[in-house]
């Protein structure tokens, strides 16, 4: 009778979201020891250099410019439109692809090569179980 249990903590909606006991959640990379690419994703072998078995976990910036973005007004049901799907270059290497939110989803207002940092939150729905998951943000950069 007993359902499954969902967890007491929210979970990261992607691997490479991490969620420290103590401490700010952050995104992490594996970074290329040999010719220091980096990837989001896990792998074995840099597809830029060839190297195998040399990548090492590091933490992403926080901060980054918007490299490129599509202003999305069709979607799936239940999802809001009009909004920023973005991909972000970060500071120190590292590119990453979320939504840009906090800000007027319009050609006006989104600038490529704008100033944005990453921002966390619980995402709008749970899963099945009742898992809360959190995820991360694009907005733009209060400097
Ligand atoms: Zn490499």
């Amino acid at each position: 009778m007993a359902e499954e249990a969902a967890a007491s903590k929210p979970l990261p909606v992607v691997p490479y979201l991490k969620i420290p006991d103590d401490g700010e959640p952050y995104l992490e990379g594996l970074k290329c020891n040999a010719c220091g690419a980096i990837y989001l994703t896990e792998r074995r072998a840099c597809s830029k250099c060839g190297t195998v078995d040399d990548l090492t976990p590091i933490r992403l910036s926080d901060k980054g410019e918007l490299y490129v973005f599509s202003i999305i007004h069709r979607s799936f049901p239940g999802i809001e439109v009009p909004y920023v799907s973005a991909v972000v270059d970060l500071e120190g290497g590292g590119t990453v692809k979320g939504n840009l939110i906090n800000i007027d989803p319009t050609p006006e207002a989104v600038k490529l090569g704008m100033p944005i940092e990453l921002t966390y939150k619980i995402a709008p729905r749970k899963d099945k179980e009742g898992n809360e998951y959190l995820t991360y943000y694009f907005q733009p950069r209060s400097q």
